[in-house]
């Protein structure tokens, strides 16, 4: 039998429950998320979570990632307590050179209302003690922070199932059809029929595309990241690099490697990791390293999110990001409009998929 609902959502990540939860803020009735595991199963489950504007470039982009960090004092209130805190970020460079770049970033970005200010050595110091000595400086934005990914997935998760929203996980989508007005979607439980269907399958969206014919050109991108035991809190700032959670862990690391989908960890990023954590904060040489862990980066081929409706093809949908924690406020509320209003407050068709080609490859 088939079940009718107006919107399905496929894949519950970070992205995918941000827009179910602020599509079910305006719209209760009627939204599924399905998900082929669960919804901290994909990269939302194995991040480091820097709610980041920092070194984002160009500044377009960074002004787009800026306006989703500003939604999130905001989200807290309204789904919950997510372990957001705006700690502000520091970016050391060890040499002179790196001040040239860090001033050239702080004056495209000044244009865009963002302020990076390029410390001194000394001021470096002042703000982050732990910092290595030897650091030349570093570029500090306000507006940085971190995020519990956790708390945030299960926060939007229950806000939408409190507005209506179904989640059916364990269910992985394995063929769609488009027929006027509907799409059968069918999937390892059952057959589901819909108005609207967004994509939201982040690392997989390329396998997605292919069921409904078109390239969404996503790749992988795996990350390590090393987690010390909990240590007295003592870094005040998220620095590019690492980051110090509530709980006193630290969590290191952003390597990026060509990998697919193995999600091993390999002895010699985590030693090149463990290497730049001790650069930058020499103190966490006595730290003791618990665990590493992978995850893999949905990447599109450009770097930049593949948000908006999929051309000649009415009412279908994609969101498919890197940075999906800093851009799921903003992504949840513009992919929102888009679907009621068929237009958004921020424009997005710098993001759109038809910048591709989208014959499947
Ligand atoms: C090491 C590392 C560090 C990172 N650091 C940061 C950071 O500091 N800040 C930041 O903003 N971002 C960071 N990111 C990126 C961020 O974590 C991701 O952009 C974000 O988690 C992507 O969310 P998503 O919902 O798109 O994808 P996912 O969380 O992967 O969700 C996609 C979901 O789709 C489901 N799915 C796929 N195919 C199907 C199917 N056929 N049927 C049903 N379900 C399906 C999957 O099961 C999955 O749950 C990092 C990523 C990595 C790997």
């Amino acid at each position: 039998m088939e079940t009718s609902y107006e919107t399905i959502i496929i894949g519950g990540g970070v992205v995918g429950s941000s827009i179910a939860y602020h599509l079910s803020e305006r719209k209760k009735e009627g939204i599924l998320v399905l998900d082929q595991k669960f919804p901290l199963s994909g990269t939302s489950g194995s991040t480091q979570a820097w709610v980041w504007v920092h070194n984002k470039t160009p500044s377009w982009y960074a002004e787009f990632n800026m306006y989703s960090a500003e939604l999130y004092p905001y989200l807290s209130k309204k789904i919950g307590d997510v372990e957001y805190k705006r700690t502000g970020g520091l970016s050391p460079f060890f040499n002179e050179a790196d001040r040239e770049k860090a001033l050239l970033l702080a004056e495209a970005y000044k244009k865009i209302g963002i302020k990076i200010k390029v410390l001194s050595r000394e001021e470096a110091l002042e703000k982050e003690p732990s910092l290595n000595p030897e650091v030349a400086g570093a570029t500090y934005s306000s507006i940085d922070g971190n995020v519990n990914p956790f708390r945030l997935v299960d926060m939007y998760m229950r806000a939408a199932k409190k507005n209506g929203v179904q989640y059916s996980t364990y269910n992985k989508v394995t063929e769609i059809q488009k027929l006027p007005g509907k799409f059968i979607v069918s999937s390892r439980k059952g057959t589901f029929v819909c108005n609207n269907l967004i994509l939201a399958g982040g690392t997989w969206s390329r396998e997605l595309g292919k069921l409904v014919d078109i390239s969404i050109p996503v790749n992988q991108l795996r990350g390590q990241i090393l987690v010390t035991e909990p240590l007295k809190p003592f870094l005040h700032y998220t620095i590019s690099g690492l980051r110090q959670a509530f709980n006193g862990e630290v969590l290191i690391g952003y390597s990026m490697e060509e990998e697919g989908f193995n999600r091993a960890t390999t002895l010699d990023v985590i030693q090149e990791t463990a290497n730049m954590a001790v650069h930058y904060v020499p103190q966490l040489k006595k730290a003791k390293v618990v665990r590493a862990f992978s995850g893999i980066r949905a990447m599109p081929e450009d770097g930049f999110p593949i948000l908006g409706n999929i051309p000649g093809i009415e009412n279908l949908y994609v969101a498919a990001t890197h940075s999906g924690v800093t851009l799921s406020p903003l992504i949840g509320t513009l992919m929102t409009e888009l679907i009621l209003d068929g237009e958004t407050s921020i424009p997005i068709d710098r993001y759109s998929i038809s910048r591709f080609d989208l014959a499947i490859r």
